[in-house]
């Protein structure tokens, strides 16, 4: 029986339980099942119950996605940038044809809000924009260097590139990938989380749609097993990792060591600083917006608030706000059972150890899912750093407050954390904006922006743990990191006044 090679539609056009199929592999331009046989269930959060599988892969798939991009990859390299792009432009119509029935299928397998579903899709087309613009950005350059002599770059593919994805933007972060790593010439293998594997699947169906040639494109499902494979193949030259920073920074280390390019992104625990003469409606309803959007599962969620001086008028506010929030509706759910728990242990701990809890979303519940995976809106006040929660990564709905004197001191807070993603001021003053600016230590700063990641070609990538590696990972850098530099000197002609490069 021949192989799918498209993706069945999903149906569910709601939050009600709506069961999907199997999600394969995807190598060679077919879907097919692991030479393992075996299978995950996949979850959906909100209902707490299982909507699918997905197959879990082993080191003979990922070399079976190899000897498919091998035997694809000279044509690819063969044909002009130009053309490659064509790839990128249909990808991003097709995106924006299903983007209703992607959208919900994301919601169902992540548990985000429909409209954090469809927002998931928009950021990740403008990378595939970006991509599509790569034959009009992407010159090299050359230039005369002496009488007769001009040099040259030009960015070559690398061969074979692989990507690890996580759990919380299904098409976004792939999509941070793909577009760049073809266009610019590349075959690319992906893993996403196995918590969330449809976005995958339907990118690579809807590559095969766009056009793009047979085996470019590899969809490898599973855990560990897979990632090693990924990360140790021969064949493959270069990784992409997003997750956590304990994977991030060991992935980093062993392909340094086999001499692989590797850019890992990690972990994330973004302060957001704030002074008295801040706006106050705008500071409160773009902190609560940041902290509770995809229910705090974002690597740019502000998770701590540093109120600098009497800011009680706007924290006053923030609790009105978060009260409001309709969980289900406004806020979705949390991936896992395990991490609600591993969420709500946080809130235990910090109120233990003297925090005060002015908004509290233990034992939330939400009417007709009561098995989903819930945590609400919380906010913790007076923490001090000794406590967890004022400096680890919880990756949930909890904001926490940190109380200082003075901005230096709130600065200082700040620059001790170990991850350096993101942080952001609010403050009505341009002096006040550019001193912060100039000493918080992350690499996505914002002035009266709560989430401040950077549209492209403006590019994403953090600092300190929160990335290792170098450059971005999107933008003008994510087109880098999959092409490596020729650099060609050339003479055409003998002239008599010949200089030192004769
Ligand atoms: P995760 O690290 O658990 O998983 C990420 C990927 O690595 C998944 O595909 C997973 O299957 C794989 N993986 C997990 N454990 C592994 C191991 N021990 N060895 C090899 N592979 C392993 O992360 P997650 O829970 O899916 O996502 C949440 C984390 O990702 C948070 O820490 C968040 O801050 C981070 N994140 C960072 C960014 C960023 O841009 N810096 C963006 C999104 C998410």
């Amino acid at each position: 029986m021949a192989q799918a090679t498209k993706a069945p539609a999903y149906a569910g056009r709601s939050y009600a339980f709506t069961p999907y199929v199997p999600a394969q592999n995807f190598i060679g331009g077919s879907f097919c099942d692991s030479v393992t046989g075996r299978f995950l269930d996949v979850e959906n959060p909100r209902h707490g119950k299982v909507m699918g599988q997905v197959v879990l892969s082993s080191a003979a798939d990922v070399d079976a996605a190899v000897q498919a991009a091998k035997a694809a990859l000279p044509a690819w390299r063969a044909t002009p940038m130009k053309e490659r792009a064509q790839v990128m432009f249909l990808l991003k119509q097709f995106l924006e044809r299903d983007k209703e029935e992607l959208a919900w299928l994301l919601s169902a397998e992540n548990g985000k809000t429909i409209a954090e579903a469809r927002a998931d899709i928009e950021k990740g087309v403008e990378v595939v924009e970006l991509a599509a613009s790569l034959p009009n950005l992407a010159d090299g350059g050359q230039i005369d260097v002496s009488r007769g002599i001009n040099c040259q770059v030009i960015h070559e593919p690398l061969g074979i590139t692989g990507g690890i994805t996580p759990f919380n933007f299904p098409i976004m972060v792939p999509l941070w990938m793909i577009p760049n790593s073809l266009t610019a010439g590349n075959a690319f293998i992906l893993k996403p989380s196995s918590a969330v594997p449809y976005g995958a699947m339907r990118i690579a169906a809807l590559l095969k749609e766009a056009g793009l040639p047979d085996g470019l494109l590899a969809v490898v499902n599973g855990s560990r097993e897979v990632v090693t494979a990924i990360a140790e193949h021969a064949a493959i030259e270069a990784l992409a990792f997003v997750g956590s920073t304990d994977v991030a920074k060991k992935l980093y280390a062993r392909t340094a060591e086999l001499g692989k390019r590797a850019l890992c992104l990690g972990s994330a625990k973004n302060y957001i600083v704030v002074v008295p003469d801040a706006d106050p409606e705008l500071t409160a309803t773009t902190i609560v917006a940041s902290a509770y959007g995809c229910a705090g599962q974002r690597c740019m969620a502000a998770t701590v608030m540093l109120a600098v001086g009497d800011v009680q008028h706007i924290i006053d506010r923030m609790v009105v706000l978060a009260k409001k929030i309709q969980l289900g509706t406004d806020m979705g759910a949390i991936i896992t059972r395990a991490d609600v728990k591993r969420i709500t242990g946080f809130i235990d701990e910090a109120e233990k150890m003297g925090g005060k809890v002015l908004v509290d979303g233990r034992g939330a519940k939400v009417e007709g899912c009561p098995e989903g995976n819930w945590v609400g809106p919380t906010i913790l006040d007076r923490l001090t750093l000794d406590i967890p929660a004022a400096r680890e990564e919880i990756f949930g709905p909890v904001l926490s407050i940190v109380h200082t004197t003075t901005l230096d001191e709130a600065l200082a807070v700040q620059n001790q954390s170990r991850y350096g993603n993101g942080a952001s001021i609010f403050t009505s003053n341009g002096g006040v904006a550019r001193y912060a600016v100039e000493r918080l230590q992350a690499g996505m700063i914002g002035v009266n922006v709560g989430v401040p990641v950077p549209r492209e070609p403006f590019a994403f990538g953090g600092w300190k743990d929160s990335m290792f590696g170098h450059g971005d990972i999107t933008g003008m850098d994510g087109f880098r990191f999959f092409t490596r530099p020729r650099k060609v000197t050339t003479r055409w002609s003998i002239q008599a006044d010949q200089t030192w490069m004769s």
